[in-house]
Parts: structure tokens; C-alpha cells; sequence
């Protein structure tokens, strides 16, 4: 799988983060692509025909973070509402959404925002939860 790193959060971590997110995709997922966006805090692409990922998130900024994950669709919908601490967990949760979508397709499951919301949200959980927490604490 290519893996196209613009962002300052290492490899080592965004390896982790695709291992985590993209379990049973195995090598479906040609590339997933990270940079950083000031357009908006919490952005995402899956392209299903050439198979790939992109993920854009807001740089880390002691003044931007933490976000509140809460666009009135959230609210709307009954979407889980969450916060994301810095940029590590903006990217954790865009690319598991991100790989909701690209799964969803690929298994014929309902493919729905609320449902791609739900899986980054179970996966931000998983991830702080785990041995990797505090893996990228960089000031
Ligand atoms: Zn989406």
C-alpha cells in the first residue's frame, strides 16, 4: 500500500493508524494520501474507483485544539458528538471515516454518513485506548 505522508505526525504513527483503521481491507486500499487543510478542521475523500484515501486535517495548533465534532448534522441525526485533542486524533477519526465509506462499498453495506461518524468515533476510542496513546506527544 502507498502511503503519501505531508503531514508532521511520523510514519511509525500513521502506520499504526492504517493498521488500526484498515483491518480486512488488507490490500484493497492501493495509497492513502495525509496533508494538512485550514479549510476545514475535519475533511476526508474515498475515491472507490482508484481505490484510494485521502485525508485532510488541521494542522496541531494550541489554540485550534480540541474541536468539537459537532456540524449540525451531527446533532440533526443523532450522530455521535466528540471532540478530537489534536491533530493525531483529527487523522485517526477522518481516516477511519473515510475507510467506513471505502468498506462500505466494497461490502455492499449501507453507506451513510451517520454510520462512517459512528465507526471514526468507535475507532478515535480504540485508539486512545490503546499502547499508542501518547506515542506522539510533541509540543
Ligand atoms: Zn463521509
Amino acid at each position: 500500500m502507498k502511503v503519501i505522508n505531508h503531514t508532521e505526525i511520523p510514519d511509525a504513527t500513521i502506520r499504526l493508524m492504517i493498521k488500526q483503521v484498515a483491518k480486512g481491507m488488507g490490500r484493497k486500499i492501493k495509497g492513502v494520501t495525509f496533508c494538512y487543510t485550514r479549510r476545514h478542521p475535519f475533511l476526508g475523500h474515498a475515491h472507490y474507483d482508484t481505490k484510494m484515501l485521502s485525508v485532510a486535517f488541521a494542522k496541531n495548533s494550541s489554540n485550534y485544539y480540541p474541536v468539537s465534532i459537532n456540524q449540525q448534522r451531527h446533532i440533526q441525526f443523532n450522530f455521535p458528538v466528540y471532540d478530537v485533542n489534536n491533530e493525531e486524533e483529527n487523522c485517526l477519526a477522518v481516516l477511519a471515516h473515510e475507510a467506513y465509506h471505502f468498506r462500505a462499498h466494497l461490502n455492499g453495506w449501507r453507506n451513510t454518513e451517520k454510520r462512517a461518524e459512528t465507526y471514526a468515533f468507535k475507532h478515535l476510542q480504540k485508539w486512545r485506548s490503546s499502547n499508542h496513546k501518547g506515542e506522539d506527544k510533541k509540543q
